[in-house]
């Protein structure tokens, strides 16, 4: 039984056989002469059977929620994996020049590109990205390696890697993967809050967990106390087998909340709203019993080598307002820096890009990227009730910036007749000290403003949330944290403009009651969150909850902060915390 520790993005238990995922760099260390020609050829005949395979296996796997341009590529390298050269070129190779079958293919990929590159034709010359692709593919499975090619990881199995990009999290679907365990990430890196919105358990910033985990052997990941368990022994995969069925029965009771408001036992309404990172999850809104989307992260749509046509964006933002309507959905405009890298960026060459060309002032400076999606975002709003929400806002004149835009998008549109809302509410994130500590002025400009503690804690402790070695720092309960948000509440009071809470902060159960009695009145949360949330909220008394603020806000320790927290919660739903029998950790909210 070995054990390897990280931050786990939800309280659940996984259990499942690890399947090891290891990136593979195409090609690197292969031989590049065969005493064995026959050998080779049917390694190659193999492999390239294989690689079309996976390709068509892929295709089926993702037609019905993929993106029109990532299909269109997938499709083009099946296309370019039928060409019978992939066989015949090298196969000429291994036999004339006794090539290994991995050389054959490199020489074969540099000519099928020197070829294209001779044509006078733009479209063939940018098909050798495609031929590069498609070569990689091959050579990754002559190594008998496993890229991360994820339509490979059996049902039921936990994906154990050393880093994951959110677009390769995307192509998982809930249900089949039992869970994630990387050794890169902190518990609010982008890779965490994908998993957490396709509800599949994830611990990160393990550290080594594929060096202590083996594939094939049976790991329990244990999100309550953060931990992977790899061959448990038998006592303790029986009492993880019992956690598991306390967990479902749980969640069925839980179910009864749907329909039943988030009030206060003493009347006060909050407001509980969907964090979606994909329109797909508007269909399960219904079941989690909410109705409002108080952050659609559009990051996702610009996960292609070029930017999301004005079409595709329309498309998106139609779906999400046509399937809420007459509820509000927020869509935040492109979020693109840090861990949220796109092709279409460059972000690479900054030398400190969370401090860098992050968020509005990306969008502000790159109008060929944000004109589409303002456009997109108002013909959409012809189809129910949107909000346009601002990332990473500084200063109130990058809202007052991206309002002039706004106002001429909607004059071009009023002229070409093309329908959109005559008003549509602009709000900015506070996520950076100076929005935070000039959000009065803010407010004057934006119709609301939306916490996203994630960033507001990143930047308030100078801790990258992406690396896991300063994850102790991003903890919400920091006196700094709780203060700064205690300010916004009560500067945007003053100002008549309510205040959200969109972070990983508002869908942790143990920090909403303080967040309420800190005067926050609507929570965005994935969606996962709302029935725990929603069960806390309906079992503290409001003034409870005030009491509590202003007694954690004397203190200035984060660790008895916590105590605090914890019971209360113990205080308010005895049975909840006594069923989980368990300390549970702020960081696997
Ligand atoms: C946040 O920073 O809290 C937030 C909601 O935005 P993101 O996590 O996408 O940066
Ligand atoms: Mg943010």
């Amino acid at each position: 039984m070995r054990v390897a520790r990280g931050y786990a993005t939800t309280d659940q238990v996984a259990i499942g056989p690890a399947f090891l995922a290891v990136r593979a760099t195409a090609g690197d260390r292969c031989p590049v002469m065969t005493p064995d020609p026959e050998c080779e050829l049917g390694r190659l005949a193999e492999t390239v059977a294989r690689s079309r395979a996976q390709l068509d296996h892929i295709l089926l796997d993702v037609a019905g929620h993929a993106r029109q341009e990532q299909l269109q590529i997938l499709k083009t390298h099946c296309l370019l994996l039928a060409d019978r050269r992939w066989e015949e070129r090298p196969h000429a190779l291994i036999l004339d020049k006794g090539y290994s079958a991995e050389m054959a293919v490199r020489q074969t990929t540099l000519e099928l590109i020197a070829h294209l590159q001779a044509s006078d034709d733009p479209y063939l010359k940018e098909r050798s990205v495609d031929i590069e692709q498609v070569a990689e593919r091959i050579l990754r499975n002559l190594g008998g390696d496993h890229g991360l090619d994820l339509a490979q990881v059996p049902n039921g199995a936990i994906l154990v890697a050393h880093d994951l990009a959110p677009s390769e999290i995307i192509r998982m679907q809930p249900g089949k993967v039992a869970g994630i365990i990387t050794d890169l990430g902190g518990p609010t890196s982008h890779m965490a809050i994908m998993a957490r919105s396709l509800d599949i358990p994830a611990l990160v910033g393990t550290e080594n967990a594929t060096q202590t985990i083996q594939s094939g052997e049976l790991v329990v990941l244990d999100g309550r106390r953060g931990n992977a368990i790899a061959t448990p022994d038998p006592s303790t995969l029986r009492y993880f087998h019992r956690e598991q069925q306390r967990e479902h029965a749980e969640e069925r009771a839980l179910g009864s909340l749907r329909d039943l408001p988030a009030t206060t036992p003493d009347g006060v309404e909050i407001r509980l709203l969907a964090n979606l990172e994909l329109t797909r999850e508007v269909r399960r809104m219904a079941h989690y019993g909410v109705q409002a989307v108080g952050l659609y992260r559009t990051e996702y749509l610009f996960t292609d080598a070029t930017p999301p046509s004005e079409e595709e964006h329309y498309r998106a933002y139609r779906q999400l307002l046509h399937g809420c309507a007459p509820h509000p959905v927020t869509i935040r405009t492109v979020d693109l820096g840090t861990d949220k890298t796109a092709p279409i960026l460059d972000v690479e060459t900054e030398k400190n890009p969370a401090l860098g060309f992050r968020g509005v002032r990306c969008c502000i400076a790159h109008r060929e990227l944000f004109v589409p999606q303002l456009r997109a975002l108002l013909r959409a709003s012809a189809f129910g009730h949107l909000r346009i929400l601002l990332p990473m806002v500084s200063t109130a004149a990058e809202v007052v910036a991206v309002r002039e835009l706004l106002h001429v998008v909607a004059v071009e549109l009023s002229e070409a007749h093309i329908p959109h809302a005559e008003q549509v509410e602009l709000g900015a994130m506070i996520e950076v000290p100076s929005a935070a500590l000039t959000c009065d002025h803010i407010a004057r400009v934006a119709d609301f403003l939306s916490i996203g503690t994630n960033d507001l804690v990143q930047y308030l402790m100078a801790a990258d949330r992406t690396n896991e070695h300063v994850a102790y720092l991003t903890d919400p309960l920091h006196p700094a944290i709780l203060r700064v948000i205690r300010e916004v509440v009560r500067r945007a009071d003053r100002q008549g403009v309510e205040v959200e809470v969109c972070g990983e902060m508002g869908g942790n159960p143990l920090v909403v009651p303080l967040l309420m009695g800190l005067g926050v009145k609507a929570l965005s949360m994935s969606l996962a969150k709302v029935p725990h949330v929603k069960r806390i909220i309906r079992a503290v008394p409001y003034a409870d909850a005030h009491r509590l603020a202003v007694a954690v806000l004397r203190m200035d320790e984060t660790a008895p902060i916590r105590d605090r927290l914890e019971r209360f919660y113990q205080d308010h739903l005895p049975e909840a915390a006594a069923a989980s029998a368990l300390k549970i950790t702020l960081h696997a909210q």
